[in-house]
């Protein structure tokens, strides 16, 4: 038997408390500041869209390459968890290829991406189906995740496989080893702190910082959701829109601001997401333009990026071993299944006595 608590009730660590807690012999405690139901700033994952559209290039593809097929599963066998699957259109512009949102989104924008063999679907678009604006396209079947059913539901699997959920406020991760709730010490920490990895004593990560993503939630319906290269509105503005399953409205994008923490939406910046998204899809308000827009909510959410890539790694920190699972960036869903695999690897490893020779 081992006692683990892990840190975090985002997507990371939600899904990778549920990979931990199938195993009868794991006893798993999730503690957190923010949890499922909570808007914050500092609590990136119920602001994602969250569709698939993968971003890693393929020497790097194997997180985002193995969550597919269990979004897929979801999507198709188990409702109650507000994913379905989307009809998706890429856009690219050659002169985006050297900006911040052309860099970011290089594999996603390729017509020969590693992907085009993992999603249903995958089609390179002929030159008539382009917008004048772009250069190349893609279309394929992707998922829309509802955030605000899939974060419980996931909360609700860990339950159901007898975790325990605590709020709780560590100033340094190491004191997440007296809270288990056996009262026992904790034999492994998981560590999914997401954008606070940056100021938790012990980990203190600089090289995570946020990229702050601005969106409007509206009620229009698209039917399938677009992605594009940039626009001429600046090198950190992009443009998408994702339609939620189970009417958890239409996510319409978006900034990729690289250090920026502000937590306020800009209204200037909200005017230029609207007509941009209606502009790229007139169908959204049935050719009416943005005064028919009907808007849920505006927001904000920074996406907790690592410059040298995301961390799964293990560390002993104060006598306890702890496993990192932290530095999604803007691709948190779509690999989440595969870095929690990567985690429950690890747990496995240090939970295994050496033999000695
Ligand atoms: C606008 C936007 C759109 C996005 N779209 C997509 C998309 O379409 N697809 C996709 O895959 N990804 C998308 N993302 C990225 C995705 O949202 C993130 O990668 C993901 O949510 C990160 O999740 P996380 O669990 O690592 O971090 P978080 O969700 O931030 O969770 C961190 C958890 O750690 C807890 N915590 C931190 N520090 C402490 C502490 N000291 N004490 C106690 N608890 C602590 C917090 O309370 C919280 O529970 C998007 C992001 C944004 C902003």
């Amino acid at each position: 038997m081992a006692n683990i608590v892990v840190v975090g009730a985002g997507v990371s660590g939600l899904t990778t408390a549920l990979l931990l807690s199938k195993n009868p012999a794991y006893k798993v405690t999730i503690i957190a500041k923010h949890m499922p139901g909570d808007y914050d700033i500092e609590y990136t994952s119920p602001w994602a869209g969250a569709n698939y559209l993968p971003v890693a290039p393929e020497a790097g593809n194997r997180w985002e390459k193995s969550t597919w097929p269990e979004l897929a599963r979801l999507a198709k066998d188990v409702p109650e968890a507000g994913i379905h699957f989307q009809d998706t259109i890429s856009y690219a512009r050659q002169k985006d290829a050297d900006s911040a949102t052309g860099q970011w989104t290089k594999e996603l924008m390729s017509t020969n991406p590693w992907f085009k063999n993992v999603v249903p679907d995958f089609r390179v678009l002929s030159k008539s189906q382009l917008l004048p604006s772009s250069d190349s396209g893609t279309a394929f079947t992707s998922v829309c995740i509802n955030t605000a059913i899939y974060l419980p539901y996931l909360a609700g699997q860990c339950l159901k496989n007898g975790a325990v959920i605590r709020r709780e406020i560590l100033t340094h991760i190491s004191e997440a080893a007296s809270l288990h709730h056996s009262r026992a010490k904790a034999d492994v920490i998981v560590n999914c702190t997401g954008l606070l990895a940056s100021k938790l004593g012990g980990v203190m990560d600089k090289d995570v910082v946020p990229v702050r993503g601005q969106i409007v939630v509206v009620r229009n319906d698209p039917g399938f959701m677009v992605a594009t290269s940039g626009t001429d509105d600046g090198e950190d503005e992009i443009c998408y829109i994702m339609q939620r399953a189970a009417g958890g409205g239409t996510v319409l994008g978006g900034t990729y601001q690289k250090g920026n923490w502000e937590s306020q939406p800009d209204p200037n910046q909200a005017l230029r997401i609207m007509k941009r998204a209606v502009e790229i899809c007139p169908a959204l308000t049935g050719g009416k333009g943005i005064e028919a827009l009907s808007i849920i909510r505006h927001g904000v959410g920074l996406r907790p990026v690592r410059l040298s890539g995301v961390r799964i790694a293990k560390e002993k920190i104060g006598g306890t071993w702890v496993v990192h699972n932290y530095g999604h960036g803007g691709w948190g869903y779509q690999g989440s299944y595969g870095c929690s695999e990567g985690v429950v690897e690890l747990v496995r490893e240090v939970l295994t006595p050496k033999a000695k020779l």
